[in-house]
């Protein structure tokens, strides 16, 4: 069996947090200005330091800092860092076919990768997929073959939805700064829609969900028109827009009414599937089940791979050569999603997601009772997220975000921020951190709050 020693003939990085410098130490820092004058300015930053290598649910950074990984690279590694079974799989593929091009020369990593989504995402019709290399590019083509089967030209997205940063995608995305602003023109036929958002919400909780859906079916209905809409496109839970989850019964309504008009639903779990939300994709949780779903992120424990699944006769619908890519499903990525799932299935890393879940909720909760500065807990699974407002009021609250993820940054623990007004830290941790490293992260965090003047 492959052993991380075999690897990278250094000792095992143990999992825990040890900082030994100040963030960025010396050798970050010589390294951030390389990379200052070598990269774009284009490029964000969110920990300043340099990463040497990984693995589990630590990063070590050039200084030799033991850094706990908060953010999973976005919710990439769900397997954890350097995941055992992803870097065997990944040296055996690469000694054996790095490319071919699976629409020129086909071979049986792309096969076995659309076999298990096919099974593994919710539905039991007969499924087909298609992989492509970014979470973006599985929603162009989502929106691709959609339009296709339809022959309808409208996508219906909504407020806070972050879709991918190409020209389709921004236009699909909802928040102008960063994603958007002097990127246009847009793609046309996209039209936005207002999202039940619980916390921000005026309406009674009691009725939101179906207040929201009446109002937008109306608008489709009176705005667009039934026959116009090709596909209504949503994130069951909102990522990049603050993990914004609707209120109960709004996504049933919204999938019964595309059905009902002939209307494509396709599910964006792109940063919520694989095991995050404690199942393997969020819509599971009220059982809704999409014509089609966006996979990407989790799907490959850290190797570029995105997927679009959905009912057979429309991802048949399109003509021979109408989809592809040159590197799309690449044979080494293929390898690492074959093994990733494997250890999903193998770990239950969905329960695993549920237990995190609890802890984190749990510390959450308790800390919003401490600090009047925590307005909302929200989430799923290993999919939580806190937002910030002005105490006693809900105005939002960037100063206090960017003062705590300071904090967690020069005590070594990585976090991630979000959502449309900038005031909403997420956490998106590896499902195989341990309790230690979690309960850890979360006293860090509670010092942060404590320190906040
Ligand atoms: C990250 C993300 C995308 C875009 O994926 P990329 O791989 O960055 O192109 C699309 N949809 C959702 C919900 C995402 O979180």
């Amino acid at each position: 069996m492959y052993s991380q020693t075999d690897k990278t003939n250094k000792t095992p990085i143990a999992q825990e947090r040890r900082v030994l410098t100040a963030i960025p130490g010396p050798k970050s820092q010589e390294a951030l200005l390389r990379r200052a004058a070598a990269t774009s300015a284009g490029l964000g930053l969110t920990f300043p330091v340099v990463i040497e290598s990984s693995h589990g649910a630590i990063l070590k950074d050039l200084d030799g800092n033991s850094l706990i990984d908060f953010g999973s690279g976005i919710g990439v590694v769900n397997v954890g860092n350097t995941n055992d079974r992803v870097v065997q799989r990944v040296i055996e593929q690469v000694q054996n076919i790095t490319h071919t091009c699976f629409t020129v020369a086909p071979y049986m990593g792309y096969i076995e990768v659309c076999e298990l989504l096919n099974e593994l995402t919710p539905g039991k019709f007969k499924k087909k997929s298609l992989l492509v290399n970014s979470g973006a590019e599985a929603v162009e083509n989502a929106v691709k073959i959609a339009r296709h089967f339809t022959k309808r030209p409208a996508i219906v997205v909504f407020e806070h939805a972050y879709h991918g940063r190409t020209n389709l995608t921004m236009s699909l995305t909802a928040k102008n700064m960063p994603y958007k602003d002097g990127f246009g023109p847009f793609a046309g036929e996209v039209f936005r829609m207002p999202m039940p958002y619980p916390f921000r919400s005026q309406t009674n909780p009691a009725t939101l969900a179906q207040d929201s859906f009446e109002e937008i079916s109306h608008r489709i209905e009176k705005e667009i028109g039934v026959n116009n809409v090709a596909a209504i496109l949503i994130e069951p839970i909102q990522g990049e827009g603050g993990f914004i989850v609707p209120p109960k019964g709004f996504l049933p309504a919204l999938s019964e009414f595309a059905t009902k008009h002939g209307i494509i639903f396709i599910a964006d779990e792109v940063q919520s599937g694989f095991c995050r939300t404690g199942d393997w994709f969020a819509v599971n949780d009220e059982g809704v089940v999409p014509d089609m779903i966006t996979t990407a992120k989790g799907i490959a424990g850290g190797l570029p791979l995105a997927a679009v699944t959905g009912r057979a006769d429309i991802m048949d619908s399109v003509h021979v050569s109408g989809l592809g890519g040159t590197f799309g499903g690449n044979p080494v990525s293929c390898a690492a999603a074959l093994g990733a799932i494997e250890v999903m299935k193998e770990e239950k890393l969905a329960d695993r997601a549920k237990h995190i879940g609890k802890i984190m909720g749990d510390a959450l909760h308790a800390m919003k009772e401490k600090y009047p500065v925590i307005g909302d807990v929200r989430g799923r699974g290993a999919m939580q997220a806190i937002e910030l407002v002005m105490p006693g009021t809900k105005e939002p609250n960037t100063q206090a975000m960017l003062d705590v993820i300071k904090y967690c940054t020069s005590k070594g623990v990585l976090v991630l921020t979000a959502g449309t007004y900038v005031n909403v830290i997420r956490f998106l941790p590896p499902l195989v951190m341990s309790d230690e490293l979690l309960h850890d992260a979360l006293g860090v965090l509670d010092e942060a709050f404590a320190s906040l003047k």
